[in-house]
């Protein structure tokens, strides 16, 4: 059986003091089991990614460029046996898994440009014969913190960026599915990354609570749901560090009647069902506004009744299971809450069957198939609570306004879609909506690498999205630096405030 541990200073090490149990979600077997590190093996990473950065810090920019583009290389080709490593601890289905490492990659190619993104600003004679000029330094070893549900693509998020920039990287990937982090690091090695640059930490709270309050470093990136997320932002500032930390997530998506339903059907039961839902930009409410309601509801039910769920490595599976037992029990609770909260249950997931078998909840593994909840009231549990699973909401509203509001008093603000051909509405909805990222008539905006990725409100805290321009502010420092060179050499004592002339 397989056993999961760290890399640390380009070597895969780690005991077997504490560690815990991988499964294959598809089967419910254990495959394998994780280290889960001591405060002692957090510190080995942290002095290990401390030792190597003032060397990485002072690679130039063309060095550090050339390895990201071998790296880049390495990954695609071993994409496959990494969207296999995804699938079987995941359950997500190959070719999604495959999408995520693409999106992933695509970070890692904005960060082959750094020569071009670190160019800072100069001005000739500020002053007499004096130049100022701006320069964007790192901060030394950073971390990153990840979730469950991209164990590929949330990485990639940080550590192309953070290691462009010059710092060093600590990654502490999800418990649940952590082979992926390790595959990783080998390619980085394989491309030339000197050793101590990027380095693995496999851990629960313990290996989180030692990153965050660690005085070496200086940076942490994190992931994950918005408890933690919060608690995160508070422990890592309070120890002095820079956090950006994004939470959890419950995306709406806004019908206006004169839209395409036959798109939107399509559209809601992509969003809300690719990854068995559990995605941070899922889509998990369709707001559906009158009169459209029972058409649009009806469309999406023929859709869902034909999707194939099986093993995430079967060609022919659509959707995969969830990723535990624990998790697949939290979501299907829901089923029964949204009856007693006043839904119906159009299309029951317990009853799907697993690869044309047997119906999910009597299949071996952590199976639900997808769900449609209709006419689930406005600010219930079900409408308001971040499920994380194939569970979609159909709340019924009469207008525009109405639908914006609910939006825009729900906790979260991550993502969220309006689906309308109706121009001046949509260029509405882009201003009034308080939302960080917004899709019209695109159910899952999740912005490329060269921009940034991150909500607002309870979706993120903290002050600086990830990836794009705000990754590499958040991965640097800005210095300015005034310089005199005289020709000939004079001075003299004047001990006025410094004034330009
Ligand atoms: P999680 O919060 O349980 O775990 C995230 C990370 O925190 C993991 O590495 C985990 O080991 C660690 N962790 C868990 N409990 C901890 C604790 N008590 N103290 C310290 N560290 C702890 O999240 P998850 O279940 O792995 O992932 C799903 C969540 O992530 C969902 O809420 C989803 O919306 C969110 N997510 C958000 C985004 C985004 O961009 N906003 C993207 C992906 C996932």
């Amino acid at each position: 059986m397989k056993h999961v541990n760290h890399w640390i200073n380009g070597a895969r090490t780690g005991g077997e003091d504490r560690t815990a149990e991988i499964f294959n979600p598809a089967t419910g077997e254990v495959s394998g089991k994780v280290t889960l590190a001591t405060v002692e093996e957090v510190d080995a990473a942290v002095e290990a990614a401390a030792r190597a950065f003032p060397a990485w810090r002072d690679a130039s920019l063309m060095k550090r460029s050339r390895i990201l583009f071998r790296f880049r290389e390495l990954m695609e080709g071993h994409r496959d046996e990494l969207a296999a490593l995804i699938t079987a601890e995941h359950g997500k289905v190959h070719s999604d898994a495959l999408g995520e490492v693409a999106r992933g990659l695509e970070v890692v190619e904005f960060a082959c440009g750094i020569p071009h993104l670190l160019k800072g600003g100069f001005s000739e004679n500020v002053s007499t014969r004096v130049d100022s000029y701006s320069i964007r330094q790192p901060l030394g070893v950073v971390a990153g913190i990840t979730p469950f549900n991209f164990p590929a693509m949330v990485p990639m998020w940080m550590f192309p960026v953070a290691i462009a920039t010059g710092n060093t990287f600590i990654l502490k990937p999800s418990e649940k599915d952590p082979s992926a982090s390790l595959l990783m690091a080998r390619l980085w090695q394989e491309a030339g990354l000197p050793d101590g640059v990027f380095n693995v930490v496999q851990g629960d709270k313990v290996a989180v609570d030692r990153l965050l309050e660690h005085p070496s470093v200086k940076a942490v990136s994190f992931v994950g749901s918005t408890p933690i997320a919060r608690y995160v932002y508070e422990t890592g500032t309070a120890h002095g560090k820079r956090v950006q930390a994004l939470g959890g997530a419950k995306n709406h998506m806004l019908v206006l009647p004169d839209a395409d339903l036959d798109l939107v059907a399509d559209s809601a039961v992509n969003a809300g069902f690719g990854s068995a839902g559990e995605r941070c930009m899922a889509i998990s409410v369709v707001l559906a506004v009158d009169p459209i309601g029972d058409e649009l509801v009806e469309k999406i039910v023929s859709r869902v009744e034909r999707l194939t769920i099986g093993p995430g490595d079967d060609p022919a599976s659509q959707m995969g299971p969830l990723v535990t037992e624990v998790h697949r029990d939290k979501v299907a609770s829901y089923l029964d809450l949204g009856v007693e909260e006043g839904a119906k249950l159009v299309v029951d997931g317990r009853e799907t069957r697993v690869a044309g078998g047997r119906p999910a909840s009597e299949a071996r593994g952590f199976w639900l198939g997808p769900t449609v909840l209709d006419h689930v009231p406005a600010n219930s549990r079900v409408h308001r609570e971040e499920i994380f699973g194939p569970v979609l909401s159909v709340v019924r509203v009469k207008s525009y306004e109405e639908g914006l509001e609910l939006i825009n008093t729900g906790e979260y603000g991550n993502g969220t879609a309006i689906f309308t051909n109706d121009g001046g509405a949509a260029r509405r909805f882009q201003n009034e909506v308080e939302v960080g990222m917004i899709g019209i008539n695109v159910p899952i905006p999740v912005p490329m690498a060269f921009y940034s990725f991150g909500g607002w409100k309870a979706s993120l805290f903290g002050d600086t999205h990830v990836h794009g321009t705000e990754g590499v502010h958040f991965y640097t420092r800005g210095k300015v630096v005034t310089s005199r060179w005289l020709d000939p050499s004079h001075g003299g004592v004047n001990l006025g405030f410094p004034t330009n002339a």
